[in-house]
């Protein structure tokens, strides 16, 4: 690929984003909303006013359930695998797009271009693709009930379904929500987060080139106003949610109400083991990618807790801060750069409580690592440098609640139940990874963690077919397989023939 400066991919993202300022996607069409109120989007990197973004409201609501109510049942009735091959062609049209969705999402969400939103631009047409071709599994049961009669079942779409996105990985999430939605006939509406509204907006405007009008809308607009209306809307017929437990917490009160299903995918403090068996280098390397540090942290199952073995941890804590000091903090756009901005002025406030919370706690050393960018032009960007706590017990804070930044606790143990004891001493239980070289310890420590997601010696980010959820406070349900796709966008109907 031809390496372009900075400052024209940066442009080229400005002038999409000034295309889709103050629009929403209802109907098929880019439109304002009906009062016409905007908020101010912000470059993280800079300040820079990057465009204004529509500020929806009720009414709103009420436009987008309306177009997606009417285009439902014509979308439904589409062989499913006719729905699946649009979302196929759905998927090349953003291929030939992703390297123009990933620079709009570098310039909204801060993430650095070549570690981050390169890699999740292409995994939007993936997901697309994968569920796309699941649609012929749309299928049901034959019943041996009696003879003379005929029972099966038959898989139906919900309807309506409301999807509400967070900001961190805001393309990736909107496509594990809408793809297996759509191909299960139902229509959506996406409620992009504040923060993020332009690449979802974008990236629906291109799928729509291949779907009927009306069955993707996208509004954009905060929780209260825009998110808490959607999800309330006595004709929208499931929620499925990414975002906080508080959250969480409101959509499914609102869903219980209506009596309506809901998916929430919400926080997490995600425990690494590292136990003394363990490949120490494999082990640092590992927890680089486990922590997410390229995300600045900013991932439910980033590795914010990492319980390594006495016999190891000094040498792991060296070994893991030399490794984060080599990553290269600065501008999104830059090739060379790995770590870009926290997301917004509130987070990066959060994220320094906890730092200095930790600092003052009794025993704990903060390892600082990397270093800030020294231009100039980005004197005003939410950077942070990651820290490494040690000397930071399970009790505190910091190691129990989630920070949603690049901070993370590395806390010795003795004793394998120990390690598993505070691994599963948390309100969370959304992912789990343990090192080790010996398969039996690694299948014991596989059953006794609680978690959604356990895996042994790697910790990537969840991937397709492998089904994705949280235990405990990190929601409800499972996405990224088929069966999730049956499970959370189709009812289930029993039928008996009798024609005795
Ligand atoms: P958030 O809960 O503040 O907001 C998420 C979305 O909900 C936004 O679009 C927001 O506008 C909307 N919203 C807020 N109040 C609402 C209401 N009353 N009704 C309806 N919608 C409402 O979360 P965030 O700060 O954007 O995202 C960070 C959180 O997301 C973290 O806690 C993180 O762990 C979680 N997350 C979880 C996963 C996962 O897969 N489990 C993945 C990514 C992020």
């Amino acid at each position: 690929m031809h390496i372009k400066a900075p400052k024209d991919l940066r442009v080229s993202a400005l002038g999409m984003a000034e295309r889709l300022a103050g629009k929403v996607l209802v109907g098929g069409e880019l439109v304002h909303t009906a009062h016409g109120r905007q908020f101010d989007l912000r470059d993280p990197a800079t300040q820079d006013l990057i465009c204004t973004v529509a500020d929806a409201d009720a009414s709103d609501v009420e436009k987008a359930v309306a177009a997606a109510r009417a285009a439902q049942p014509g979308w439904a009735k589409l062989p499913a695998r006719d729905r699946g091959k649009r979302l196929i062609e759905g998927s090349r049209v953003l291929a030939a797009h992703a390297e123009e969705l990933a620079t709009l999402l570098a310039l909204e969400s801060g993430k650095a271009l070549r570690t981050e939103c390169r890699l999740e631009a292409a995994t939007v047409a993936d997901v697309l693709q994968f569920f796309g071709g699941l649609a012929s599994e749309i299928k049901g049961e034959t019943v041996p009930l009696r003879s003379g009669v005929l029972a099966y079942t038959q898989r139906e779409p919900l309807g309506v379904v409301a999807a509400v996105l967070p900001w961190n990985v805001p393309l990736m999430l909107m496509a594990i929500k809408i793809a297996p939605a759509l191909v299960a006939g139902n229509s959506v509406i996406v409620k992009s987060a504040e923060e993020t509204p332009l690449a979802v907006l974008r990236a629906a405007e291109l799928l729509n080139e291949v779907l009927p009008a009306g069955v993707l809308n996208v509004l954009s607009g905060d929780g209260v106003g825009c998110g808490a209306p959607l999800v309330a809307h006595p004709q929208v017929a499931k929620i499925t949610f990414t975002g906080s437990v508080e959250t969480g917490k409101l959509i499914y009160k609102s869903a219980a109400a209506k009596l309506v299903p809901v998916t929430l995918e919400l926080g997490g403090k995600s425990p690494m083991l590292v136990l003394a068996d363990a490949d120490l280098d494999k082990a640092v390397a590992g927890a680089v990618v486990a922590m997410r540090f390229t995300r600045q942290g900013q991932s439910c199952t980033a590795a914010s807790r990492i319980l390594v073995h006495r016999s190891l941890h000094d040498a792991f804590v060296e070994k893991l801060k030399s490794a984060v000091d080599k990553l290269v903090i600065g501008d999104p756009f830059d090739e060379a750069t790995d770590i870009g901005t926290i997301i917004s002025r509130p987070q990066l406030d959060k994220v320094r409580g906890y730092i200095e919370q930790g600092r003052r706690a009794k025993g704990a050393i903060a390892h600082d690592c990397a270093r800030l960018p020294a231009e100039g032009r980005l004197a005003q960007g939410f950077f942070v440098r990651p820290v490494i706590f040690t000397g930071i017990d399970n009790t505190h804070p910091v190691a129990r609640e989630e920070i949603f930044g690049p901070v993370t606790c590395v806390m010795p143990f003795d004793s394998f139940d120990e390690a598993i004891a505070i691994a599963n001493d948390s309100d969370f239980g959304l992912a789990a990874s343990v090192w080790t070289r010996d398969i039996k310890v690694a299948l014991v420590a596989v059953d006794a963690l609680q978690a959604g997601f356990v895996q042994v010696n790697q910790a990537q980010v969840a991937g397709l077919n492998i089904s994705y959820g949280g235990y405990k406070q990190s929601g409800l349900g499972r996405e990224l397989t088929l069966e999730s796709m049956l499970e959370h966008f189709t009812a289930r109907k029993s039928v008996i023939l009798n024609f005795d």
